[in-house]
């Protein structure tokens, strides 16, 4: 609304249609089309009796609907609660359930899926139907069913709804990677400021043209991508998938700039064969979580682009990055400026510089989550002791202030009383030219009380060389982390953000004894 100098017909968003294959290229959406029907869409919610302060479901692949339901929400004050596409059965009546959702935009597939529980779910009493369905039911369980195009047939756009910055603005949900993901309310302003914050840190210039291949569901597409390209009056990009094979081609071809990372992605992409596009792809600058040192070193290295790597959280938005003057490689960087960060040890009590503990935060603006987890009130009170929000992370800071990330706590291995982080083993093991991907979990054991068990999963056409995986850790880790046992896996089960789900791997399962 307050864009002043950007002219409307510049594009805002790149995506691919709606229901459009993988790697269809994505069209523009510019400034003065996303006003347009947004400001349609917040008319349409009016209309329909949604407004401000109640909750409406998003569940859509990325595509110009999802961003025109966001930012149409957003107008409206309506509490948009996007859901994961993959979500179904009990988990998707679970989140229904519990947010409350009185409407929901939907694509055919999603639609099917909530038939199947919207018996459920009394509140629910819409649902918007995207692209161009040829039969719709009338009704499904207790809610009307229509398309997108009569949903907004007709409306004109009403008066401006007066949203304040600190109202909630979503329900969003957590990844999932070390159980059920968690329902988090955020305010307009927590996700501009983490927009914001994160393009500050990689010094982001006017009209930076970002890219993602993440899910609009997700905090990382919705504002470490999408909101930081709109406040630099920039661009995004948005694909639907990431191909490592195709990655700096697509750069190339979009005239991006800036792209959005996690660490597995630059592990898939320095696994790829050198090539003449490695460089004069026009990316000056990478963000994102997740990268080790070995790994930032490398990929700076061959593709000449320099990281900024930062650590945060759902709950938090952003809470540390490296920033131009405070860079230290292999860390997560030093506090943002509205943000306090400390390591504390078992009773809570803040360790010194060098000492592993775990992370706590503390907001001292309201950017961090503003209600409880959704129908999680214990995880709340258990998250947040005095007044720190405890984010279930173990690492430590430097005597300068850096963050160094050492693992999850639940990921920490006991091992013949030694501490094991699985995060380092795993680090180890997918530096292994036949490894693409691992996850290392303790395994109960009488005499060590914990034995490392590392899944591994291989590169197309590599078999599993025991011996050359233990040679290749025991030279870089101390004797006590290197796995007992090893096992290959077909796949890893994977979330959205390509974090591996331990709690949904079976410790049980048979493994190679080294
Ligand atoms: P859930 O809370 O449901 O188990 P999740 O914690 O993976 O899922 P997100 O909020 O998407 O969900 O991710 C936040 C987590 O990502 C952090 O708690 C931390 O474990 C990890 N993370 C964040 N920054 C970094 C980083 N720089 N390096 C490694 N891991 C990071
Ligand atoms: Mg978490």
């Amino acid at each position: 609304r307050e864009r002043a100098s950007t002219s409307p017909d510049v594009p805002v968003v790149t995506i691919s249609p709606d229901g459009a294959e993988p790697g269809t290229p994505g069209v523009p959406i510019t400034y003065a089309e996303l006003d347009d029907r947004t400001e349609v869409m917040a008319a349409a919610l009016t209309r329909a009796g949604v407004t401000k302060g109640d909750r409406a479901a998003v569940m859509l692949a990325n595509g110009p609907s999802f961003v025109h339901s966001w930012i149409g929400m957003a107008k409206a004050g309506v509490v948009e609660v996007p859901l994961h596409t993959a979500s179904r059965g009990d988990g998707l009546r679970h989140a229904l359930g519990l947010t409350g959702a009185s409407l929901a935009v939907v694509d055919e597939r999603a639609l099917q899926r909530i038939g199947d529980v919207a018996h459920d779910l009394p509140s629910l009493r819409t649902l918007v139907v995207c692209g161009d369905p040829d039969d719709l039911p009338g009704r499904v369980g207790g809610a009307d069913v229509v398309s997108m195009s009569d949903f907004v047939h007709g409306v004109r756009p009403g008066p401006a709804v007066d949203v304040a910055d600190t109202d909630p603005s979503v329900v969003l949900f957590t990844s999932g990677t070390t159980g059920p993901s968690k329902g988090v309310v955020l305010s307009h302003r927590a996700n501009t400021r983490l927009a914001w914050s994160v393009g500050q840190g990689a010094g982001f210039q006017r009209s930076e043209v970002l890219f993602t291949t993440f899910p609009l569901f997700h905090v990382a597409a919705r504002y470490v991508s999408t909101l930081a390209a709109m406040l630099v009056e920039g661009r995004v990009v948005i694909r639907e998938r990431f191909s490592a094979s195709r990655f700096w081609e697509e750069c190339a071809e979009e005239g991006v700039t800036a792209v959005h990372y996690l660490g597995s992605l630059l592990t898939m992409l320095l696994k790829q064969p050198a090539r003449s596009v490695d460089s004069g792809h026009g990316v000056r600058v990478g963000y994102g979580a997740g990268a080790p040192k070995p790994v930032a070193e490398a990929f700076t290295e061959r593709f000449g682009v320099p990281l900024h790597e930062l650590y945060g959280m759902t709950e938090t938005g952003a809470v540390t990055m490296n920033r131009a003057g405070a860079y230290r490689l292999g860390s997560c960087g030093t506090a943002l400026e509205d943000c306090e960060v400390a390591v504390v040890g078992a009773d809570d009590e803040a360790l010194p510089a060098g000492e592993v503990g775990e992370i706590v935060t503390r907001p001292s603006v309201p950017h961090i989550m503003i209600e409880q987890y959704e129908g999680m009130p214990e995880a709340t009170v258990d998250a947040f002791r005095n007044l720190w929000f405890h984010t279930g992370d173990r690492g430590w800071l430097d005597a300068d202030g850096f963050l160094h990330f050492v693992g999850r706590q639940k990921d920490a291995i006991r091992r013949r009383g030694e501490n094991v982080s699985a995060f380092e083993v795993e680090v180890v093991l997918e530096d292994h030219p036949s490894v693409a991907g691992s996850a290392v979990v303790g395994v109960p054991d009488e005499i060590s009380g914990e034995e490392i068990l590392a899944y591994l999963e291989l590169r197309e056409g590599a078999v599993l060389d025991v011996a050359s995986v233990l040679d290749h850790c025991q030279t870089r880790l101390p004797h006590f982390a290197v796995p007992r046992y090893v096992a290959a896996v077909a796949s890893l089960p994977r979330n959205t953000s390509q974090r591996v789900q331990k709690h949904l791997l079976d410790v049980s399962a048979t493994a190679d004894g080294v």
